[in-house]
């Protein structure tokens, strides 16, 4: 382990379409961070980085106003809106050059900022990467908290290493930063892969709150998209899956087979009519479900090959402290 010394800190605020709670956000930040500083657990020169993810409202001329009037604020913006993912690769990409450690943290307030504490405490007892965990989900919805129960458990089953209700409010050092940047993967979930560097990890808890302002960004198609991108991008099992199904299907075709014979031989032919019609919908259905998968891991592959920038930047903000 290196010899931990007082650290600078950025946290990466990814925006997207958030000009409701962003000047509100933007004052408890600086606040925190000062405090942090006052207290000398982080060093003057520590920033908030904003990212701003192609918003289409007034995000950006917000996040250039608040940056205009002091210095402890720098804003990314991306050419376009290429999802929370990317947009919070960008922000670590871009801090990783002036942090010691950086902390990814949402727009709207709903994770616990005082948990900062506890994040740099542990790195400052060796961590590389300290996870934040929520409590509970009690502010969200059934819909929310049954589909995120489930994900989690599908997830593990399937071999990804992710780490249950830990959702990209993460502090990685200077080090896991420059080994994440190695990865060249354009299919990005870096909840899943930032475990599978292997370096010495931790996890911290904090309370999860109502959004301060504005409404969900996650539209049900964007999650849909996260949690499909995943399983594909962590985990090739279910295409094991389908060989194992295509197997089992074979042996029950055989069967059928010889059933039918049987049948045959003993002149009953005509009978039957249910058993070939329920039997060729499930094939179809099989059949036209595997495709899909192997369709989708396929796609991976065509966005893979094409290796296209992850996310383009499109203005830069950062001052030196006075
Ligand atoms: N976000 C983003 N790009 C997107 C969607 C969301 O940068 O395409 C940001 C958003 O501004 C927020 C964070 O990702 O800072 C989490 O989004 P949100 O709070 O809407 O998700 P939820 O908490 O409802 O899961
Ligand atoms: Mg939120």
């Amino acid at each position: 382990m290196d010899e931990r010394t007082t650290p600078v800190l950025y946290l990466v605020v990814p925006c997207y379409n958030e000009e409701e709670v962003i000047e509100k956000s933007a004052q408890v930040m600086s606040d925190k961070l000062c405090r942090l500083i006052q207290e000398e657990k982080i060093l003057k020169g520590s920033k908030i980085m904003f990212v701003n993810d192609g918003s289409k409202d007034n995000t950006l001329r917000l996040l250039h106003e608040i940056a205009s009037k002091d210095t402890m604020f720098s804003v990314v913006s991306l050419a376009g809106n290429y999802g929370h993912q990317s947009a919070i690769l960008a922000g670590m990409m871009m801090a990783r050059k002036y942090a010691d450690v950086v902390v990814t943290i949402d727009a709207d307030l709903q994770q616990d900022i005082e948990a900062l504490d506890k994040f740099l405490a542990s790195y400052m007892a060796g961590s590389e990467v300290v996870y934040g965990v929520r409590n509970d989900r009690h502010s969200d919805g059934i819909f929310k908290k049954g589909s995120a129960t489930a994900y989690y458990k599908l997830m593990h089953l399937l071999g990804s290493k992710v780490i249950t209700n830990h959702a990209d409010y993460r502090l990685m050092s200077k080090k896991a930063l420059n080994a994440l940047s190695e990865y060249q993967e354009t299919n990005l979930f870096l909840r899943g892969l930032i475990p599978t560097m292997g370096f010495a990890s931790d996890v911290v808890y904090f309370d999860v709150k109502e959004r301060e302002a504005g409404h969900s960004k996650y539209t049900l198609s964007k999650m849909m998209t996260l949690a499909l991108d995943g399983i594909t991008s962590m985990s090739v099992r279910p295409l094991r899956m389908i060989a194992v199904l295509g197997v089992l299907v074979c042996v029950f075709s055989i069967i059928m087979c010889i059933i039918s014979f049987v049948d045959w031989l003993q002149g009953n032919n005509v009978p039957g009519y249910t058993t070939s019609l329920i039997v060729s919908l499930i094939m179809g259905g099989v059949t036209l479900f595997s495709l899909g998968i192997i369709g989708e891991y396929i796609g991976k592959i065509y966005m893979e090959t094409k290796k296209r920038p992850r996310y383009i930047i499109d203005t830069f903000v950062w001052k030196e402290d006075e």
